[in-house]
């Protein structure tokens, strides 16, 4: 209902905006458009700004290492798709971040991996969920999407689908780390006194996935995530990076990633509720992030990054910090994990 009224007052707003002319800055002025542009996250949540500095230093140096490689793809002509795919390669080599090598463990003590990635150009995507040999899973969710007849592939019939590719395939022992395992010890220890995944304690183990959204110079809007999905996951879980619209979507006006508490993004069906939100109202990319941030989600939930067909890039989190990075053609760029 609370939604409903919020929609109903979006839609009453534009139209009294558009009357009275207000709406110039998101519709009708002529926008700003900027040749490429990509964003990047590397986990929203909350981590605290004490954390050691070399600590620090090193997710810094992560965030501009893999935008420099979207970067550089852009740069040269390439495709959004392939911007997206290999810097989130790079993220996934990474075991600073919770996809591929150092992704969380599950309540039996695996790693399971989860992708997505969406082409907004022609709204094609791939998808895989519960995966534990494929080195880089958003490029067999790539393959998913151009060299099968369907979008989603679940376990073994994701691994089944691998055996068919070139995709680098690891023993399932590749993707653990110390660190990981030692927080999935701390969140079963932590079960057993009753504490539940949703509080503040427990937010802190399900974090840093990778997402990335990038626009290329011939106007096209790609969007991928990756993730090792929440430490200690039940048997099956299926978290919202690899669900089409909730944590991933991207289509010819905006690309979306989204990272956080995977429950609650998939009940909003989070990335499409923005895309949508934009499209229907006309709203700029920030007022479409601010309504999905601030009214659909509630705080604590999720952040998002987002790029439109002109460029623009928003990245919010309603959960205190956000592994992010941004960088488009004029040389606008930003590398942050708190509200800098
Ligand atoms: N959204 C992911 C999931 O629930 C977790 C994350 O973003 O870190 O699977």
């Amino acid at each position: 209902m609370k939604k409903l009224l919020s929609v109903l007052a979006a839609i009453l707003f534009t139209i009294s905006a558009c009357t009275t002319g207000d709406m110039q800055e998101s519709s009708s002025a002529e926008p700003e458009i900027k040749k490429w542009a990509i964003a990047l996250h590397g986990g929203a949540g909350y981590v605290s700004p004490d954390m050691p500095e070399d600590r620090k230093e090193a997710y810094y140096a992560a965030l501009e290492e893999a935008l420099s490689i979207g970067q550089g793809v852009l740069e040269d002509g390439g495709t959004a798709l392939d911007a997206v795919e290999q810097t989130i390669n790079y993220l996934e080599d990474n075991e600073l971040f919770n996809a591929g090598k150092g992704a969380v463990f599950t309540s039996e003590g695996k790693n399971e991996l989860d992708a997505a990635i969406m082409d907004g150009s022609t709204l094609n995507a791939g998808a895989i969920t519960g995966v534990t040999t494929v080195r880089n899973p958003i490029s067999l969710a790539r393959k998913v999407m151009t060299d099968s007849r369907h979008v989603f592939f679940s376990s073994q019939g994701a691994e089944q689908f691998a055996d068919q590719t070139d995709v680098e395939r690891v023993d399932p022992s590749y993707f653990y780390t110390e660190r990981r395992f030692q927080s999935l010890k701390e969140a079963q220890a932590a079960e057993q006194t009753g504490y539940l995944f949703e509080t503040d304690k427990m937010k802190e183990w399900k974090y840093g996935t990778v997402g990335t959204v990038a626009l290329d110079i011939n106007g096209n809007l790609a969007a991928g995530t990756s993730t090792g999905g929440m430490t200690n996951k039940k048997f099956g879980r299926v978290g919202d990076v690899p669900i089409i619209g909730s944590g991933t979507y991207a289509n010819d006006l905006v690309a979306v990633s989204g990272t956080g508490w995977g429950e609650k993004i998939m009940l909003n069906v989070s990335a499409h509720t923005l895309a949508s939100y934009m499209e229907y109202t006309g709203a700029s990319l920030q007022e479409s992030m601010d309504y999905l941030t601030d009214q659909v989600l509630e705080p604590g939930d999720a952040g998002f990054i987002a790029v439109d067909k002109y460029g623009n890039i928003s990245m919010k989190t309603n959960t205190g910090s956000m592994f992010r990075a941004a960088i488009d053609s004029e040389g606008n760029k930003d590398v942050a994990i708190w509200d800098e």
